[in-house]
C-alpha cells in the first residue's frame, strides 16, 4: 500500500483521509504488538502528511513523496535513544522540541516519529507534554509503542491512540506468498505467526530461530517438573535470552497448547506439526490440568514482562507456580 507493507487498511485510510481533509490531530500513539508493522504505518502516515498533492496524499509522484520513501525527507524526524542508553530521556525530547519550533522546509507538516515509546522515561514524557499542550499547527508527533502502560495519563489524554491488532490468516498467507515465494511451510507459518507479519519475517530470516525453538521444546519438561531446582534452569535460560523472552513464552504456550490438542486426538490442529514426536511425549507424560495451569502462568509471566519485571523473575514465578 503506497510503497509500504501495510496491513491495517481501514486504519490507514482513516488517517490518510484526515490528511486530505486537513482534520488530522497533532499527537498520535500507535500501539500494538511487536511485528505488526506499526513503523511502516507511521512512515506511510508521515509520507501522506508531507506530500505536496494534498488532495491525493500520498501521491507517490511528488518530490516530497520520493524523499519520504527514501528516508531523506527533512520534515520527517526520528527520535531515537542516545547512544548506549536503554531509555529515551529528556535530552532527545528537548532536541525534538527545539526542532519542532523550526517551521517545515517544504510543506504544511513536520512529522516526529518516536519509535520506542516504551522506553520513554517519565521525565522525557513530562518534557514532551509541554510541546503537545500547545503544539505548532504544522507539527505531528507519533509515538510508536507495544503498549501504553508506560505512558503517563497526561500524555495519553492529549493524544489520539490508534490500536493495531493481529491481521487475518488470509492476509498473512498472501504476505508470505508475495514476500517469500519459495517458502514451503505456509500452513505452519500462518498458524505460528498468529496474525503478526513480523513473526513470519523472524522465523524465516532469523538463523537462530529454529535452534531456540528446539531448545525451548527440550526445556519444557524442566518447567513442568516437580523439582524446584529445575525452575532455576528455566530462569537461567530466559535470562540468557531476555530480549526474546516474550517470544520464548509464546513458543512454550504453543507447545503446551499442542500437547493438549494432541491429547484430544485432533492431531491435524497441531501448530508445531514438525515436532509431533516430542509433543506426543508431553501429552503422554503430563496431566492436561497441569498443562492448562502452565499456559495460564506463562500468560501471566508475559504480562509481567510488559510491566518491566525482570525476565528471569517472570520465569521463576511461572516455574515455581507450576508445581
Ligand atoms: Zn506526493
Amino acid at each position: 500500500m503506497y510503497g509500504y507493507d501495510i496491513f491495517h487498511e481501514k486504519i490507514m485510510m482513516t488517517l490518510i483521509n484526515s490528511v486530505r481533509k486537513n482534520t488530522n490531530a497533532n499527537t498520535y500513539i500507535f500501539e500494538g504488538a511487536k511485528g505488526l508493522k506499526k513503523h511502516d504505518a507511521a512512515l506511510l502516515f508521515a509520507k501522506a502528511l508531507v506530500c505536496q498533492d494534498t488532495q491525493n496524499a500520498p501521491c507517490c509522484n511528488c518530490p516530497a513523496c520520493s524523499e519520504a520513501q527514501a528516508g531523506s525527507h527533512p520534515d520527517i524526524v526520528f527520535v531515537n535513544p542516545q547512544k548506549d542508553k536503554a531509555t529515551i530521556g529528556v535530552e532527545p525530547i528537548r532536541d525534538m522540541i527545539t526542532e519542532s519550533l523550526v517551521k517545515p522546509f517544504y510543506n504544511r507538516h513536520k512529522v516526529f516519529i518516536i519509535n520506542d515509546g516504551d522506553i520513554l522515561t517519565p521525565q522525557a514524557q513530562n518534557a514532551f507534554l509541554k510541546i503537545i499542550e500547545e503544539p505548532p499547527a504544522y507539527a505531528v508527533f507519533i509515538i510508536v509503542c507495544t503498549n501504553t502502560n508506560i505512558l503517563l495519563e497526561t500524555v495519553l489524554s492529549r493524544a489520539v491512540t490508534i490500536t493495531f491488532t493481529p491481521i487475518s490468516d488470509a492476509e498473512i498467507k498472501s504476505y508470505i506468498e508475495k514476500k517469500y515465494p519459495d517458502e514451503s511451510r505456509i500452513d505452519f507459518l500462518v498458524k505460528y505467526s498468529m496474525g503478526i507479519p513480523g513473526y513470519v519475517d523472524t522465523i524465516i530470516e532469523d538463523e537462530e530461530f529454529e535452534a531456540i525453538r528446539e531448545e525451548v521444546l527440550n526445556l519444557l519438561p524442566r518447567l513442568l517438573s516437580k523439582n524446584k531446582i529445575h525452575s532455576f534452569d528455566v530462569a537461567d535460560y530466559i535470562d540468557e535470552h531476555k530480549d526474546s523472552a516474550a517470544e520464548i513464552y509464546d513458543m512454550m504456550i504453543m507447545y503446551l497448547r499442542d500437547a493438549i490438542v494432541y491429547a484430544t486426538g485432533k492431531t491435524d490442529k497441531i501448530i508445531n506439526s514438525d515436532k509431533t514426536e516430542k509433543i506426543h511425549l508431553l501429552a503422554a507424560n503430563y496431566d492436561t490440568r497441569l498443562l492448562v495451569l502452565a499456559i495460564d502462568e506463562l500468560i501471566l509471566s508475559k504480562k509481567m514482562l510488559e510491566r518491566y519485571v525482570k525476565a528471569s523473575a517472570t520465569a521463576l514465578h511461572a516455574g515455581l507456580k507450576i508445581k
